[in-house]
């Protein structure tokens, strides 16, 4: 295995912010961390990066332990959220610094910064200082900085969070592209769901210090294995016993587990119309028309339930009562919360 994580630990006094960690990255793969504030993502970048030190556990590149080889010497590139440039140096010398430090010789470093530069399209802004430069290209003198030294893993940490949306999207598709075409293993933090489901070919969800699900887009997206995965990436209902015993008899059973099913599968059913599967029954209490979509909310039963409605929708009015089913293929058993 190239990158290789085993009961990755690490504690802050009684916090215990990355919790036994398990994972497994191939080479030349693009792997983002994905969970909200304080869920130990940017702690387990820094553990890779080497900017702290593990309680427990191992990390091993093609085998070997990098466990007390400091920062400087694991060659990874990292860039954060702050582009952290150096204000007072050309973009040139920003991408050299590395080189320069790593003493490659002067014939090396101009033709290597010239082919950052190129590969990030700031050639013609070699001679600019930070100052000069938008967000965007900050953040992109940053990735080439990072990139010069020929890095063997690329850690990204929440990189386009501090840029505004349109460049934010831009740069999604840069980054990719450029990782697929230098075939660098990466690693990226991020918060952002959407994020995550462009860039990265695998992802993995954590929560409270640990591994919720690793897996492609679509695994968490259409089989989330726990309720927190499945809330977290997209909307979701979730079929708790109690609430929807009445409802669908047939989901009984074990009490630890739910069912979720997508709101873009809850299909509405006319009067006198055929159905695939159990039909409930509920009264509209929203309906927001969202452009491609109009999402209705109704309460059925104990519960609510969120339908999505692509395409026309008729009669649709709050206080009606309206029938849908929960076709059964689309159902999800998830574990509530192991914790
Ligand atoms: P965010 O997106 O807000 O940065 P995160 O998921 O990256 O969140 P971490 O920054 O890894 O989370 O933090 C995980 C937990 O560890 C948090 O509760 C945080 O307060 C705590 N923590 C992180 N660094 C330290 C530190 N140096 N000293 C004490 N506690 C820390």
């Amino acid at each position: 295995m190239f990158l290789e994580l085993r009961g990755v630990t690490k504690r802050f006094g009684g916090l215990t912010a990355v919790d036994h960690i398990d994972l497994d990255i191939e080479d030349g793969e693009f792997i983002c961390f994905l969970g909200p504030s304080g869920c130990g993502k940017t702690t387990l970048l820094r553990l890779i990066a080497g900017l702290e030190s593990l309680d427990e556990g191992a990390i091993r590149l093609r085998g070997s332990d990098l466990g007390q080889l400091p920062a400087r010497k694991r060659n990874f590139g990292v860039v954060f959220q702050s582009y952290s440039l150096f204000p007072s140096m050309t973009v040139a010398r920003n991408v050299a610094y590395g080189l320069v430090c790593r003493k490659w010789p002067r014939a090396r470093i101009e033709p290597r910064v010239a082919a950052l530069l190129d590969l990030v399209h700031l050639r013609g802004d070699a001679g600019k200082y930070p100052h000069e430069l938008s967000g965007g290209m900050q953040q992109r003198v940053a990735l080439a900085r990072a990139l010069a030294p020929e890095p063997e893993v690329l850690l990204l940490d929440e990189p386009l969070s501090a840029l505004d949306a349109k460049v934010r999207e831009s740069l999604r598709g840069e980054i990719r592209d450029l990782q697929k075409r230098l075939g660098i293993t990466t690693v990226m933090v991020t918060h952002d769901q959407d994020e995550a489901m462009e860039m990265a070919d695998r992802i993995l969800v954590m929560n409270r210090g640990r591994i919720e699900q690793v897996g492609l887009a679509q695994d968490l997206y259409w089989r989330p294995t726990t309720r927190f995965v499945g809330e977290f990436i997209g909307r979701l209902n979730v079929l708790e016993r109690e609430r929807w015993q009445a409802l669908l008899p047939e989901l009984g059973g074990d009490p630890g587990r739910l069912f979720g099913i997508r709101p873009e599968h809850v299909r509405l059913v006319g009067a006198g119309e055929p159905s695939n599967g159990p039909v409930g029954e509920g009264t509209v209490r929203k309906v927001a028309f969202l452009g491609n979509m109009t999402r209705l909310i109704l309460e059925a039963g104990p519960g609510v339930v969120e339908i999505e409605v692509h395409g026309p929708l008729r009669g649709a009015e709050v206080g009606e009562r309206l029938r849908f089913t929960l076709p059964g293929e689309h159902l999800s058993p998830m574990a509530a919360d192991p914790r």
